[in-house]
């Protein structure tokens, strides 16, 4: 064509430039995809360290319900670690899963990205088991390993480092990736000096 037009009249430029457009786009999806699925799992991860630090520095095993439910079978992992990893299925993800489907209900009527909102259900849902699998590496066939060597679920080696006594770090159970950066950033000192500074002393484990 002299003018630089197909036989459908339109300019081959033109086309090549909505194909890249459509290309890009494409790739810009795959990129919120993989964001958003990474920020879903690292805020289930950020739960899952919340949560263990209340259990271990703020909760008292003596109070009613979350005591005996919660706080006390927490405690008892710090000195008998398989304990947990043997009690039935039920029983050893009960209580998450209600936190975590109360949680995920309201996250699903605030609106947020669906990506982002089942990353962060299904990391809740799992973390237990992750953490299981974490102290019973014996457990896990290849695809769990590689998992556990990437750090998107928590390997044995870094687990173990919440172990050491005082146990005062790596709270975070779900993946490798957090808990270097919340403990050097000291965030669970600060806390609990801030909880001090308002008169809700935590009991930091004696209680
Ligand atoms: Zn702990
Ligand atoms: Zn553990």
């Amino acid at each position: 064509m002299a003018d630089g037009r197909n036989e459908f009249g339109k300019s081959p430029n033109l086309r090549v430039t909505r194909e890249t457009f459509a290309a890009s786009k494409k790739v810009m999806s795959l990129f919120t995809f993989i964001g958003q699925a990474l920020m879903g799992w690292l805020l289930a991860d950020l739960f899952s360290g919340w949560v263990h630090w209340l259990e271990d520095r703020v909760l008292r095993i003596d109070m009613p319900i979350l005591g005996p439910a919660i706080v006390l079978p927490n405690r008892v992992h710090h000195t008998q670690p398989l304990k947990f990893t043997y009690s039935p299925f039920l029983r050893r993800n009960m209580w998450l899963w209600i936190a975590v489907t109360m949680i995920s209900v309201a996250m699903w009527f605030i609106g947020l990205p669906f990506t982002l909102w089942a990353a962060m259900t299904i990391g809740g849902l799992v973390v237990n088991e992750v953490h299981r699998f974490a102290h019973r590496p014996g457990l896990t066939g290849p695809l769990l390993k590689t998992l556990q060597k990437i750090g998107v679920f928590q390997s044995p080696r870094h687990h173990a480092g919440h172990h050491r006594m005082p146990t005062d770090t790596r709270y975070c159970t779900l993946t490798d990736w957090l808990n270097p950066i919340l403990d050097r950033l000291n965030v669970w000192n600060g806390l609990e000096r801030i909880l001090s500074w308002i008169h809700l002393e935590p009991n930091r484990g004696t209680a």
